[in-house]
């Protein structure tokens, strides 16, 4: 494959006004999973990056937070037509950093343009509230202010898309930000930093420090940080929660998930089971924190729903993510084919439901990249560790139930809570679905479709905080009331 000239271009860190190749965390050498081939060598930031990132920011807040709200509007809009202008090379970066299909990278840059616009009309419309004070004629006057800096740390499936949610309300709410991307997806994140800066950001108003955890753990306990928004998995949430809480940190988090999408008898099969098939295996390999992974479905359809799920599971295209008709490419390394294919060969030796198509590693052209057939299991019992643990790969799992009140238990039994789906066309019951699923978002008839109109987050296990509406521009706040008197 030709190597992208912009890719070079995108392997630093910027800190301030500075764009740094050289950097105390050592250098990764990058691996483009659709051929196993290193594609660029990314310089890591270490402690005394993330020391410089943080000062920068702390810097260019005071600078930011001295505009007037309508300048701060109008410079989040020309940031907006600066990402959309972009939109081709931050897509081809995105599919360089973790393969994502060619097909699919564009609407992660549309997505950022809407939340730019989108949190940008916040600017000038957030308001306060003033209460009485009861016995006194003083008032309370309760408004909202930035942190300050803001560390905002991404994984690598949809880093840009991390970027959207998170730092466009940030900014929008006052804060100067620090992005940490992992290395395994530095690529788009660094090219938004330049963005920022071209489209006229006070410089230092948005760091961009790729590294790995050791970077990201000295982001979360510097002190100069005043909120961490991490989105990425529970396990390292649950490091960064231990690290935040020496200098009780605020934080908020978006995690994994093992999302049941029900399936009732009286659903548009045919659309349900597209739907099944895009948000199971399909997108980003079943990569997605918003993955369907367990179906589950009306005992009377159970044997023609698996047919069509299967029909539209082979009938996608696999291949190298930068071909436009590909559909799904590979998964992120070497390491989780590794894993990914030991959870089915694991699954299949114990017994674990039936393995009605794929299974397998693809060979031939696609040899060299991480490609595994998208996967269905059926029959797969609840309790079995392919329907409780997240995957994070193209394997789903069918399973059948046989009235509403014992869908909603199965899908209701997980740790997780971050998405649900349903299909119906009984008007009742859909809102049945969206009162009794324990679930941060509830799609009914349709798949995951982040707008920045609509909270995001999880319920139990998948994290804490919302990004998205007015919820998402008051995580990145603190309350302050100053009480008036007006007596004496
Ligand atoms: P991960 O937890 O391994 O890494 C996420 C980020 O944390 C990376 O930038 C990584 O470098 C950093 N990190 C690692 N160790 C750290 C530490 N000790 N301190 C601070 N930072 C540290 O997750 P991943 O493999 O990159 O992403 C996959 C996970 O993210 C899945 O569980 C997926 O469901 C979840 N996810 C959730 C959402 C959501 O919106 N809810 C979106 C995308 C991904």
């Amino acid at each position: 494959m030709t190597p992208d000239p912009m890719l070079a271009a995108a392997a630093a860190l910027l800190i301030g006004d500075e764009r740094i190749t050289d950097a105390s965390g050592g250098a990764y050498e990058h691996v483009f999973p659709g051929t196993g081939t290193v594609n660029a060598t990314i310089p890591l930031a270490g402690a005394e990056e993330i020391d410089a990132a943080v000062r920068s920011a702390s810097a260019a807040q005071r600078e930011w937070a001295a505009l007037s709200p309508g300048r701060r509007h109008d410079l989040l809009r020309a940031l907006a037509r600066a990402v959309e202008a972009d939109a081709e090379t931050l897509a081809r970066l995105n599919v360089h950093d973790y393969a994502v299909p060619i097909a699919m990278s564009p609407g992660q840059g549309a997505m950022l343009v809407r939340f730019l616009d989108y949190y940008a009309g916040w600017v000038d419309k957030a308001t306060g509230e003033i209460a009485p004070v009861a016995g006194s004629h003083d008032i309370n006057m309760i408004q909202r202010e930035p942190y300050g800096v803001v560390g905002v740390i991404v994984p690598w499936n949809g880093p840009l898309v991390g970027i959207a949610m998170a730092v466009a309300p940030a900014l929008a709410a006052g804060n100067a930000v620090v992005i940490k991307p992992p290395e395994l997806a530095p690529l788009a994140p660094v090219r938004f930093g330049e963005l920022c800066r071209t489209a006229g950001l006070p410089a230092g108003l948005v760091n961009v420090v790729p590294g790995g955890p050791a970077a990201g753990e000295a982001l979360v306990r510097h002190p100069g940080v005043g909120k961490i928004h991490f989105t990425g998995s529970g396990a390292t949430a649950r490091k960064i929660a231990v690290a935040a809480a020496d200098g009780l940190k605020p934080l908020s988090f978006e995690l994994g998930g093992k999302s049941a999408n029900i399936v009732f008898a009286d659903a548009d099969l045919d659309r349900a089971a597209g739907i099944a098939a895009f948000m199971g295996p399909l997108t980003q390999s079943g990569q997605s924190c918003a993955c369907g992974s367990r179906i589950l479905v009306e005992r009377s359809i159970y044997p023609e729903f698996q047919e069509r799920l299967v029909h539209a599971v082979r009938n996608a295209s696999i291949g190298d993510p930068f071909d436009p008709s590909t559909q799904m490419g590979p998964v992120i390394s070497q390491s989780a084919a590794d894993r990914i294919l030991g959870v089915i060969k694991e699954a299949v030796s114990q017994g674990t439901g039936r393995l009605i198509t794929g299974g397998n590693r693809v060979g031939g052209p696609l040899a060299d990249g991480y490609f595994i057939e998208p996967t269905v299991f059926a029959d797969v019992p609840n309790d079995s560790p392919l329907a409780r643990i997240e995957t994070f790969g193209p394997v789903v799992s069918v399973m059948p139930f046989d009235t509403e009140d014992e869908a909603v238990a199965i899908a209701n039994d997980t740790e997780y809570g971050l998405v649900a789906y349903a299909h119906t066309s009984d008007f009742a019951r859909a809102h049945r679905m969206v009162r009794r699923l324990q679930a941060g978002s509830v799609w009914i008839n349709t798949f995951s479709d982040i707008q920045p109109s609509g909270p995001y987050g999880g319920y139990k296990r998948s994290g804490y905080g919302r990004l998205g509406g007015i919820e998402g521009l008051h995580e990145f706040t603190q309350v302050k009331n100053a009480r008036i008197t007006f007596d004496g």
